[in-house]
């Protein structure tokens, strides 16, 4: 808080790709709003969508009964998610939804009686939100380390962080990390319920990019194991990665898949939790059997979060944004390569519109930066100087800009981002 209050910085207003603040400056929303914004700020179809929804009705519950809008996105959310995913459950944010994707995993055991499968794997440095049974299954230290008596045990892997492994090299970090899981599972798969996992691309520990054949690789692994696979799609859903899940590079169909961020394109507060009929109908039974899912929230299933949602994917096509982010992450990609001059550029990783520089002291050694340096931090701060917002990760400055971002914004955001890159780690004014 003390950092807030210094200088604090508050939003009025947005248009586009921008947001203007109350003494007038404009920014680039170089991270979407935390991520969230699909078709930039006031895009007037998703206006208009709240509006129609207001005339009709604002919210109603979802328990016991359901509503026009929640069922009209169901519906198209079975139909554009991996071909499986056939169930939805609705719920407010990022965080709830894999509260909900673990709670039906362990009770999907528990119903069909194998009672004992109640452990869950996890990833290093995961991260998927910060109620206590998403913070149990993260392990992203600076966030979750003080609240550890509180949590649950599970069995921890390595996830392939190739710029950080001994190696070096994708391939060799990659095998070795599944051999890790293979290990895992085999020994203790009994036990275990299900493994959860950010596909593609880890983000809040610093946007660490899965080499490619890994998710495959943890997808077959848990089918040979019977553990369930969760996908938690709450950042990389809708578009993010450039394919309209994170899942589909890799052709993989977990079995719970979570979605939030994205999916009101920015928006309300919508998650969705998917799962399979399979798993479904192991909750599916007289109400004398006690398999019934006892999970809900008063939000959920809210019509005009669910009103802006259909809008939302309506302009995914309208506005063809998978295909333009595919084309528009080539010259986010050319630009980046610009950034490899720079002294304390260490690595850079990029899918889609999801990208992240890691900043360190020494290139060659790969040395991190002190962490009471905030270097990270102060990067960002000059970058909001020169009209750009954006979170920083520790010492990855993040870029996911929205993605209707034109290519003169995208430009013009790489741009701020390297200037200020350069200065605060290289002491240099430079132009551009
Ligand atoms: C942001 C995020 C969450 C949490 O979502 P909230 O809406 O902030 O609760 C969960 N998982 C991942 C991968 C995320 O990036």
């Amino acid at each position: 808080m003390q950092d807030y209050d210094k200088d604090p910085l508050i939003i009025e207003s947005g248009e586009g790709v921008l947001l203007k603040d109350t003494e007038g400056n404009t920014y680039y929303d170089g991270f979407s709003s935390v991520w969230l914004n699909v078709h930039g700020h006031r895009k007037k179809e998703l206006d208009e969508a709240i509006r129609a929804q207001l005339d009709k009705i604002a919210h109603s519950t979802l328990l016991g009964m359901t509503n026009v809008p929640a069922t009209e996105l169901a519906e198209r959310l079975v139909k554009m998610t991996p071909k499986g995913l056939d169930r939805v459950f609705y719920s407010d944010s990022g965080a709830s939804a894999v509260e909900i994707a673990l709670k039906m995993a362990f009770q999907y055991w528990q119903n069909i009686g194998k009672v004992q499968k109640q452990k869950f794997v996890t990833m290093s440095n995961g991260y998927h939100g910060d109620t206590i049974g998403a913070v149990s299954l993260g392990n992203v230290d600076i966030f979750h380390k003080v609240y550890k008596p509180l949590l649950f045990d599970s069995y921890k892997v390595p996830y392939p962080y190739v710029y950080r492994h001994e190696s070096g090299v994708e391939v060799i970090c990659r095998d070795e990390c599944l051999q890790e899981l293979k290990r895992v599972l085999e020994k203790h798969h009994d036990e275990i319920a299900a493994l959860i996992v950010e596909p593609m691309m880890q983000g809040a520990s610093g946007m660490i990019k899965m080499p490619e054949g890994y998710l495959a690789g943890m997808q077959s692994l848990c089918k040979e194991y019977d553990v369930l696979l969760i996908a938690d799609e709450v950042a990389t859903g809708f578009g993010r990665t450039g394919e309209l899940f994170a899942c589909n590079h890799e052709a993989v169909v977990p079995d719970i898949m979570t979605t939030g961020k994205g999916i009101t394109g920015g928006y309300l507060p919508i998650a969705a939790t998917l799962t399979s009929e399979h798993i479904y109908q192991a909750f599916y039974d007289d109400y004398t059997k006690l398999k019934t899912f006892f999970h809900g929230h008063s939000y959920t299933g809210n019509q005009l979060g669910c009103a802006v949602a259909l809008a939302n994917l309506d302009l995914f096509e309208n506005d063809q944004i998978i295909e333009n982010v595919q084309t528009k992450s080539n010259l986010i990609k050319n630009e980046l390569e610009r950034f490899k001059e720079l002294e304390h550029v260490g690595d850079i990783r990029q899918i889609g519109f999801m990208a992240g520089i890691e900043l360190v002291k020494n290139k060659q050694t790969k040395e991190s930066f002190k962490w009471e340096d905030r270097t990270g931090y102060q990067v960002s701060l000059k970058m909001r100087e020169l009209g750009m917002l954006t979170r920083p990760l520790g010492d990855v400055i993040a870029l996911l800009p929205p993605l209707a971002s034109s290519p003169d914004d995208l430009k013009a955001m790489l741009g701020i981002m390297k200037e200020a890159i350069q200065t605060v780690t290289e002491g240099a004014t430079v132009n551009g």
